[in-house]
């Protein structure tokens, strides 16, 4: 199992090899949030996040060795830079890890206890307020179908848009990079997702490059109607940029998801980090000038 203090030690390796590592922000418990750095400082770059969903925690290995390759194949060519985040919710990986014996607020700790309805978190995806992370974004925020409105193991779209401390350090950071394409990896299904009700030329835009991952992965698009809330669902409304959700790992595991698929993942996902964000920071740099720069802004 690949744990929160193992990412910080992976981290920490990064760092000494001269890479640029950084804390996007602070979770609700204030673990810090990691992200690592590859690649040039130019003005176009990707954020690839993993881990969003605590039981998904297999995601941030990934990340992590897909930042990995990237470092150790530092002369294959790059239009811009990738910040890599791979564990966007540290605390519930923790929860879902350990159980809740590192929560030191003992009304948090019997809290979670009842919510969970037992010390078995093993299949718990929110963060350490019950908190699904994924439906807090301000994006058509709480009229999911599948939502909930109370704290929960996953599906509680949180008091307000972004009242989650891991969703506003990500939105933060999101704007403060201002990538031109976003890559949330989640688990499981080997499928993506890229709609949002994006219109006319955004539209033809992120399928164009839906198609373009759904080649390198195997993995079909597909269309996922009364799912609302999520980071990319934010990426594509408010920032109007492609992003994605790619759903890793095949459908007939069990979540906790075995660890021993992470070969074939990663062997399906390997490069596309840098082939995705190739292939849209070379249409932003064909398109200045014209009238449809203002597509890439
Ligand atoms: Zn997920």
């Amino acid at each position: 199992m690949f744990r929160y203090e193992d990412l910080l030690k992976e981290v920490d390796l990064f760092c000494r090899h001269g890479v640029e590592t950084g804390v996007v922000g602070e979770s609700e418990l204030k673990q810090r949030i990691p992200y690592i750095f590859v690649g040039k400082k130019n003005g176009s770059y990707m954020i690839v996040q993993g881990a969003m969903h605590a039981r998904e925690h297999l995601t941030a290995l990934l990340v992590v060795c897909l930042a990995k390759h990237l470092v150790k194949n530092g002369d294959m060519p790059m239009e811009g830079g990738i910040y890599f985040v791979p564990m966007t919710n540290p605390d519930g990986v923790r929860l879902c890890q350990e159980g809740v014996g590192f929560v030191s607020d003992k009304e948090r700790k019997s809290n979670l206890l009842t919510i969970n309805g037992g010390s078995d978190f093993t299949l718990w995806k929110a963060n350490a307020d019950g908190v699904d992370l994924n439906v807090n974004f301000d994006a058509h925020w709480g009229e999911g179908a599948q939502n909930g409105y109370y704290r929960s193991a996953c599906n509680y779209v949180g008091k307000a848009p972004f009242s989650a401390a891991e969703t506003r350090a990500l939105k933060e950071f999101t704007e403060r990079i201002k990538p031109c394409v976003t890559l949330s990896y989640h688990l499981k299904g080997e499928e993506i997702y890229w709609e949002f009700d994006q219109k006319g030329h955004r539209r033809f835009r992120d399928k164009r490059y839906a198609e373009a991952i759904s080649r390198y992965t195997g993995y079909p698009l597909v269309t996922l109607t009364g799912s609302v809330g999520g980071y990319k669902d934010w990426c594509i409304e408010r920032l109007k940029i492609p992003a994605y959700t790619v759903e890793v790992g095949k459908d007939s595991f069990n979540h906790p998801f075995p660890y021993s698929e992470l070969n074939t993942i990663l062997q399906q996902n390997l490069d596309l980090p840098r082939r995705l964000l190739n292939t849209v920071a070379r249409d932003r740099q064909r398109l200045v000038g014209t009238g449809l720069a203002a597509l890439y802004e």
